[in-house]
């Protein structure tokens, strides 16, 4: 299975130069590469051997105006650059709604040809930028620079509750009009939903309006994989079955484990950022905030606080990752866990290491073993997990979460559970 990194924040670009065996392309958000186009181009172009998409981000247009204009009322910066790019009529659009409101599919659509000046937007951006004296600049830094085009480009979508809503209309057609264009690069489907438009007619429609397009791209809001219940997993699964099943490639934007195993259903491959967004919900606004610090307990699939995961490996030893990093740091003694603290650079190539081993091992077993080992894993650390003392508890109250989602995941994906 494939892994794509969701470029977000430009500390991430020498680890991603210097860790680029583990994962195999990009993500590229076209509001960062609008924005900041000299340095994205030239950080994209700096990369020959890793292939790159750009995910159009059309869906903030769906989001209220507040999200949109800082405290003095101006559009941010970074709103006003892809709205210029994409079609300046979005300016306007926005600047003359209230408040709390937000645009309707009907105004989105009405913007002069913006489904094509997206997929424009998605083949023009990186040669053209790259090409500057201000990316020339960037580029003195790397070795090797050569000019490419995106793998595919993304048609601009649009969050839908149901298939028969506006917005699911408007994300159908505006695939359809890039299709007519004949591009250069084949054009894939992003599949923009919420999971209650998961629904056994919903999913029929669905692929049979996407699987005209060779990729399809799916994005779940908020699908928090420690969250979500065994319905909900199965909805996701059938999508992603009935995609494959036509012989459509599946990609997941934001992924968690539960996208590792969405192998055995189909899935080509997942993405998300080095230690975040291994889900998103639609109502964030793109930018703000690091990236947390955390680690990725191999063993729980999911990350936890350091200061939970110290109290966790002091308690189970057994526990600590031997992924190379994690090797030469801790070298098995959890009292050497604080280690990586101090150099929270290690936590993302841990992170790296093991996803990439997670993907490369998991078309090597069986799905049953899959299964099994999840069930180990709940039966054998969730009681155990939830009475340790909570060292967050003073930020997140109360005792620290169990492993119920393992077990939710392993009964979601076995055929012998109702
Ligand atoms: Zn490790």
């Amino acid at each position: 299975m494939e892994m794509h990194l969701r470029f977000g924040m430009h500390r991430d670009i020498q680890l991603m130069h210097e860790e680029k065996d583990l994962y195999d392309g990009f993500v590229i958000p076209a509001h960062i590469l609008s924005y900041q186009e000299a340095s994205t181009s030239a950080f994209v172009t700096s990369l020959p051997d890793k292939s790159y998409v750009i995910d159009p981000m059309t869906f903030i247009f769906q989001n209220p105006r507040g999200t949109h204009f800082n405290d003095d009322d101006e559009l941010r910066p970074s709103v006003r650059k892809l709205c210029v790019d994409y079609g300046k009529e979005l300016v306007d659009s926005l600047e003359g709604l209230g408040t709390d409101d937000t645009l309707s599919a009907a105004q989105v659509a009405s913007v002069p040809n913006l489904a094509k000046s997206i997929a424009k937007f998605q083949l023009d951006k990186v040669p053209a930028a790259s090409a500057t004296s201000a990316a020339a600049k960037y580029l003195k830094r790397y070795a090797k620079t050569e000019y490419k085009l995106p793998r595919y480009v993304l048609s601009p979508y649009y969050f839908f509750h149901d298939v028969g809503d506006e917005w699911y209309k408007l994300s159908v057609s505006s695939l359809k009009t890039v299709q007519s264009q004949k591009l250069k690069v084949p054009v894939a489907g992003v599949v923009a939903a919420h999971v209650a438009a998961l629904t056994t007619s919903g999913i029929k429609t669905i692929v049979e309006d996407y699987s005209t397009s060779e990729c399809v791209f799916i994005w779940i809001d908020d699908f928090n994989q420690t969250q979500v219940g065994r319905p909900a997993i199965r909805r996701l699964r059938k999508l992603i079955k009935a995609f494959d099943e036509k012989g459509v490639r599946v990609e997941l934007l934001y992924g968690g484990y539960i996208g590792v195993m969405s192998h055995f259903d189909g899935l080509d491959a997942i993405s998300h950022g080095i230690l975040y967004t291994t889900h998103k919900s639609m109502y964030l606004t793109p930018g703000g905030g690091g990236a947390p610090e955390r680690y990725y307990i191999p063993a729980f699939k999911e990350f936890r606080s350091l200061s939970q995961t110290e109290v966790i490996v002091q308690k189970q030893p057994e526990l600590l990752c031997d992924c190379r990093v994690c090797k030469e740091i801790i070298r098995g003694k959890p009292n050497r866990f604080m280690r990586l603290a101090a150099d929270p650079e290690m936590l993302r190539r841990h992170f790296l290491a093991v996803r990439r081993m997670e993907l490369d091992g998991i078309e090597k077993v069986k799905l049953e073993g899959v299964l099994k080992e999840l069930r180990t894993t709940y039966e054998k650390y969730d009681e155990l997990v939830s009475l340790l003392p909570n060292p967050d508890a003073y930020m997140t109250e109360g005792s620290m979460q169990g492993l119920g989602y393992l077990d939710t995941w392993a009964d979601a994906f076995d055929p012998d559970v109702e």
